[in-house]
């Protein structure tokens, strides 16, 4: 597996749902108020951030391709509807391309893997995923039902790595090359395993920038949390570079 090459900072940032919600008290990095978020894509255009696909930031990486500066990804995990609902307008406003990872045995169907949640919030349709391609939005996959892969027989971890790409393969049409780790749970052999299942890069919950990647594999990303004030974001795009490996 290849290093990464020395280029401009990039950070990934990690995001799961975008909207209206009330105070969370519990996974506050799961949440993402809309008026916050339109602040938060402001002021990359602001400070003078490119907005760049997953990629692009690929091919600066590992393919030695020059990134003329410093540049951010924007991630959304697990696919809501509230992506094409609330993120997607604010995207299309600011003219970012961005990466949403689906959760392929799950389309269309409430996010059940949320353990302690009253509402599971619904996940976005085969078709609304169709759509979601002619508006910059990269499908990447997050397997078939959102397991923690490192405690799956090995057998069973395959089948979510290998069998939820070729499931939105055939919904999309299209070769899905990127993947994230649920939860960012992962070990060496799962990995391997997403290596080996022909994805080109897979994303992690380590923190850190995308540049302290030891491999294409495990590309760190920040997560933007709830209670981040503009300053806080700012903080964790600009100061918080280091990478720091998080296991759950
Ligand atoms: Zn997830």
């Amino acid at each position: 597996m290849t290093q990464p090459r020395p280029t401009p900072p990039i950070s990934v940032l990690m995001y799961h749902q975008v909207g209206k919600f009330k105070d969370p008290k519990t996974h506050r990095s799961s949440y993402c108020e809309v008026d916050r978020f339109h602040a938060q894509m402001a002021l990359l255009k602001f400070a003078g951030y490119q907005v760049i696909s997953l990629e692009e930031a690929y091919s600066a990486l590992f393919a030695n391709v020059a990134l003329p500066r410093r540049s951010v990804v924007l991630s959304f995990d697990d696919g809501y509807e509230n992506f094409a609902d609330d993120a997607l307008p604010i995207l299309a406003e600011f003219g970012y391309p961005s990466v949403l990872f689906a959760v392929s045995g799950l389309l269309g169907q409430p996010a059940k893997w949320l353990a302690g949640e009253r509402e599971k919030p619904p996940l976005l349709s085969a078709s609304r995923l169709r759509e979601l391609r002619s508006a910059k939005v990269e499908i990447g996959s997050h397997t078939i039902s959102h397991p923690r892969l490192s405690r799956l027989p090995p057998e069973q971890a395959w089948r979510e790595i290998a069998d939820s790409k070729s499931e939105l393969e055939q919904v999309l049409g299209e070769p899905v090359k990127f993947f994230a780790y649920p939860y960012g749970d992962y070990n060496p052999d799962v990995r391997d395993a997403v290596e080996r299942a022909g994805y080109q890069a897979a994303l992690t919950c380590s923190r850190g920038l995308a540049n302290t990647a030891p491999n294409a594999f495990e590309i760190p990303r920040k997560a933007i949390s709830y209670g981040d004030s503009l300053i806080g974001f700012f903080w964790k795009l600009a100061v918080k570079n280091q990478r720091k490996d998080r296991y759950e």
